[in-house]
């Protein structure tokens, strides 16, 4: 007999140092929704994401852009009658819907997110250039231009290198994020 787990148990499972499922400890109070500063642009508020994760409805909870839309304020951690790490939460939905190379589509979040972690892996370090490609295009031209501008001031203050920098001992580095992250398709 195949051993399958919930969906709540799977996310449960990639939160930093949680025993057991502690989204089912959930009340639905929604303190968490009621101080979250970006709540009205979530598809979902941090207490629905709750909801529909513990009721097994993961498409729904992938396909949202709750997670991507977070600012890791911790004023929903903080406040959190059943100490739930809810900020946690949201990392930890990032890194699985990377891993499941599946979320909602148009966003800057997830394409970003890859860039960076791909650029740190390989390098040690981040390269604003890199980066820049993952999130460029989808700003209007009047927007374009203000980035344009800002990276040529920096560059001329030299605030923004012009190569990209590798730390030292590179594979020892990578080494250890393996431990922590799975490294396919990342090197
Ligand atoms: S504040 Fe905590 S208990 Fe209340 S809805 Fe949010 S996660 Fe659940
Ligand atoms: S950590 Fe994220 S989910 Fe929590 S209140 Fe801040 S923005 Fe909202």
């Amino acid at each position: 007999m195949t051993d399958t787990i919930s969906f709540s148990q799977e996310v449960s499972n990639l939160l930093y140092a949680a025993e057991g499922e502690p989204l089912r400890t959930c009340i639905q109070c929604g303190t968490c929704s009621g101080t979250c500063p970006v709540a009205g642009y979530m598809d979902y508020t941090p207490r629905q994401i709750i909801a529909l994760i513990n009721a097994g409805n993961k498409e729904q909870v992938l396909e949202s852009n709750t997670f991507w839309y977070c600012a890791s304020c911790y004023h929903c951690t903080v406040r959190c009658p059943q100490k739930i790490n809810i900020t946690e939460l949201m990392y930890a939905l990032k890194r699985y819907s990377i891993w499941k190379g599946q979320h909602k589509e148009g966003l800057i979040g997830p394409t970003f997110s890859e860039a960076f972690v791909k650029m740190i892996v390989r390098g040690g370090r981040s390269f604003e250039p890199v980066l820049a490609p993952s999130y460029i295009f989808s700003l209007n031209l009047r927007e374009m231009l203000q980035e344009v501008t800002n990276a040529t001031e920096l560059l001329l203050k030299g605030r923004l290198p012009v190569l990209p920098a590798r730390i030292k001992r590179i594979d020892s580095f990578k080494r250890m994020i393996g431990r922590i992250i799975p490294m396919g398709g990342l090197e």
